[in-house]
């Protein structure tokens, strides 16, 4: 069920493996797709970014040599193989019981979220980016839902992967990225493990358009394609490169863009180095207390 990535690189005579290292805290992505097994869309974005990271790309080799993905790409296959559109085979919607998953009722869930709470409880382990991927019936583009916190210093970092993901995606609109906290939505993985993770970690719902995204204005929308989605899988692995500053460990310019990339990441520095430098610089952030699969008031789900 789940995909480990990570590797070496030798880079001009150095073999590079940064979170292999005794001792390193690994970084990790965690990424979740297709909890509502008709939202088909939301499996070709994941498969975009698997191939991405196994492939011999130099950006994938430098991410697999920094950070550790973990992804579990089909979180209701009961679901999808009975063709459900939004319920699991025992008719629940998965993604609003992340806060109390029954292994018995919400295995895949149950299993997925100890795995989680398990890296939490390693000291070794920061858990940074945990994506659950989504498809939607009504909005266009690729576009995330993100959570809102008292911090705003927080609040600030979280929106620097969507802004990074905007310039490097040309269907992915950071004006339909939002935040909130409706109750109707707090069972979800991204609000639920919101507020189970420490403040350098970020949880999105990324959301992809079932139909089509838009280029330069509402008269010119193009269909997405099976391409299309998986493409958006890669642009959200490339942006890994951008946010964690990787691109100096690259061998040679990787985009047809480089000068936009490179001004893209003076735009963000400050606030990309704040979200991915803290760790680095500072250690691992103090915890008030592990976390544990605890009973917590969850909402009912929506039709
Ligand atoms: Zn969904």
């Amino acid at each position: 069920m789940f995909e480990e990535m990570s590797g070496t690189l030798a880079h001009a005579g150095v073999t590079v493996k940064k979170n292999l290292r005794p001792g390193a805290e690994q970084k990790v992505v965690f990424i979740t797709a297709r909890v509502h097994p008709g939202e088909t869309p939301s499996s070709f974005v994941c498969q975009g970014i698997i191939d991405f990271l196994v492939s011999q790309h130099p950006i994938a080799k430098v991410l697999r040599d920094n950070l550790v993905f973990k992804i579990a790409p089909m979180l209701n296959p009961d679901g999808v193989y009975l063709g459900n559109y939004r319920c699991s085979l025992m008719g629940f919607d998965l993604n609003r019981h992340w806060a109390n998953p029954s292994p018995w009722a919400h295995p895949t869930l149950h299993g997925v979220k100890q795995l989680i709470i398990e890296m939490y409880n390693n000291p070794k382990i920061n858990l940074e980016f945990y994506i659950d991927i989504h498809a939607h019936s009504t909005m266009m583009n690729g576009f995330m839902y993100g959570n809102i916190f008292e911090d705003e210093e927080r609040f600030q970092r979280q929106a620097v992967f969507p802004k990074l993901l905007c310039q490097n995606a040309e269907d992915f609109s950071y004006s339909s990225t939002s935040f909130n906290r409706d109750a109707v939505k707090a069972g979800t993985g991204r609000r639920f493990l919101g507020g189970l993770l420490n403040d350098t970690s970020y949880c999105y719902t990324l959301e992809v358009s079932f139909y089509s995204y838009i280029l330069g204005g509402p008269t010119s929308t193009v269909p997405y394609t099976e391409e299309a989605y998986m493409k958006l899988g890669r642009n959200v692995a490339k942006t890994f490169l951008d946010y964690y500053r990787l691109n100096s460990l690259v061998e040679r310019p990787l985009t047809s863009t480089p000068k936009t990339r490179e001004e893209n990441l003076q735009l963000f520095a400050g606030s990309a180095q704040r979200g991915g430098g803290r760790s680095r610089a500072g250690g691992r952030p103090e915890r008030s207390g592990q976390a544990h699969l605890k009973e917590q008031p969850q909402a009912r789900s929506t039709p």
